[in-house]
């Protein structure tokens, strides 16, 4: 089949029930069995969905913990987030983390990015009121060249969109450039050079609402309280589904499963990597689908100090580096929980970078850094944490994006059911792709898709 004739049939078939209906317990079940695997946001919504109107629900989880990219991590007595920390958008219709977070009674706490202090590679601080004037400029100059790449049929690197916006803005100071750059990264998870310019500025519905909330009371609450009640099955790696007539056959290591559905809720580059056997295999057009969406990589490094020594009254601190780009953007966790903590978010080049140096070459690092900026403070590191989302056999890489010459209707095909096998996840929603409320609102969507099968 046609790839285009096969994304009209899939949008026929959803109709307007793309985004989900939350009308959803007027639905009763008979009775039937859905497996759901993974026990990330996207697995959990669907399980609570479907197992509010009566299907039998199994969720099978490879790890031994809810969550996945969700993970709370409490042996230093506060709640540290290695995977999501905020709720996007968290004034958007169709957002209803911030709900269930209430609901749950998790407690969060809006982020300001207007405050923020930079310095430069040398430690020298660069004054907020110039920083953000030339990130007016640069903004209002980036919307200008959006349209123009609007009446062209081409896509271009959001990095070289970026390069014309800012040297056509009237900006020099190659620091802010340089911020710029960190900042969009940081969104996407990888390079600017890797990007679509013509899907993040034209196509992309979440880009002009940033009402943000940073989860301080766990995140992985709200997964386990739309779990409660569930079955789930932990460390069941599912290795192969097989579809025979009407049933789903689903293999673990050590269990095979019966259902008359299964959502499949696992990242992105499981899929791309062939870590799923499917029999009979997927056509054509989903492998492809997968392959035109990619996977970026965004790590965190925490680091808990003796106390605080920088300024307190700021969300973060950005910190330039002179060889790796995009390195050193850091939470201020003081500012939220009243700990000496930064947590650093190095994505794309620099996230690679720490999936293959050792912790305390990273943690020197940043004491370097940190020196530079500080000199005539103690900067006395009590611990650090690194993530590797990279090496996670489970995730293999931190969150979808889109690069160049890839569209919002490749998330469609990737969402796209294959008979009785539907696909849920971060990765399968082009509106609010690489985040907790898009993984959400999938769950719900193919928990709808199921009852009206
Ligand atoms: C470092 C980082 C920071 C982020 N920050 C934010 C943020 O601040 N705000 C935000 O909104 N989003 C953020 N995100 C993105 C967000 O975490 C994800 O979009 C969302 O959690 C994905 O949910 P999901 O259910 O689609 O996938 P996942 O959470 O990955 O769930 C999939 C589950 O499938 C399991 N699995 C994998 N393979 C198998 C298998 N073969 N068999 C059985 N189970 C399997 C996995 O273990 C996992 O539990 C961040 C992600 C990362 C990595």
């Amino acid at each position: 089949m046609q790839r285009q004739t096969f994304l009209r049939l899939c949008t026929l078939g959803l109709g307007s029930a793309f985004l989900p209906n939350l009308s959803y317990t007027k639905h009763r079940s008979s009775g039937k069995k859905v497996i759901i695997v993974g026990a990330g946001m996207a697995g959990a919504s669907a399980a609570r969905t479907l197992s509010d109107v009566g299907f039998e629900v199994q969720v099978l989880e490879a790890r031994n913990r809810v969550g996945g990219r969700i993970h709370t991590f409490k042996d230093w007595g506060v709640n540290l987030e290695l995977g999501a920390n905020w709720i996007h958008s968290a004034s958007h219709p169709d957002n209803y983390i911030d709900t269930l977070a209430t609901q749950a009674k998790v407690a969060t706490q809006e982020t300001n990015y207007g405050k923020f202090k930079l310095y430069d590679s040398q430690g020298r601080k660069i004054g907020r009121l110039r920083t953000q004037l030339s990130m007016i400029k640069f903004e209002k100059q980036l919307a200008r060249e959006a349209e123009l790449l609007a009446a062209s049929d081409s896509d271009i690197s959001f990095l070289e969109l970026a390069t014309r916006s800012y040297t056509s803005s009237g900006n020099k100071q190659e620091v802010i450039n340089r911020l710029i750059r960190g900042s969009y990264a940081n969104n996407f998870s990888d390079d600017l050079s890797e990007v679509s310019a013509k899907y993040y500025t034209l196509e992309y519905e979440d880009y002009s609402d940033r009402t943000d909330y940073l989860v301080t009371g766990g995140y992985d609450t709200i997964v386990k309280s739309l779990l409660s009640g569930i079955n789930v099955e932990f460390q069941s790696e599912v290795k192969e589904i097989r579809i025979t007539g009407n049933e789903v056959v689903t293999i673990t290591d050590n269990e095979t499963y019966q259902s008359d559905h299964i959502i499949l809720t696992v990242p992105l580059s499981i899929l791309q990597q062939g870590k799923i056997l499917f029999n009979p295999t997927l056509p054509d057009y989903k492998q492809q689908a997968f392959s035109r969406i990619s996977m970026g990589l965004f790590n965190k490094v925490f680091m808990e100090f003796e106390e605080n020594f920088w300024p307190g009254n700021t969300d973060f601190l950005v910190f330039q580096h002179e060889t790796l780009a995009h390195f050193g953007i850091a939470v201020n966790y003081h500012h939220y929980r009243k700990r000496p903590i930064l947590i650093a978010m190095p994505v794309a080049e620099s996230a690679r970078w720490i999936e293959t140096e050792p912790d305390h070459v990273i943690q020197q690092t940043w004491l370097n850094i940190l020196s530079k900026a500080f000199p005539r403070k103690n900067v006395n590191l009590k611990r650090v944490k690194v993530t590797r989302w990279g090496q996670d056999v489970y995730s293999l890489g931190s969150y979808s994006y889109v690069p160049v010459g890839s569209q919002a209707k490749d998330f469609e095909a990737i969402a796209c059911p294959v008979g009785r096998i539907h696909f849920a996840g971060e990765a399968t929603l082009s509106a609010h792709h690489a985040t907790v409320h898009g993984a959400y609102l999938t769950g719900i969507r193919e928990a709808n898709r199921i009852m009206g099968y």
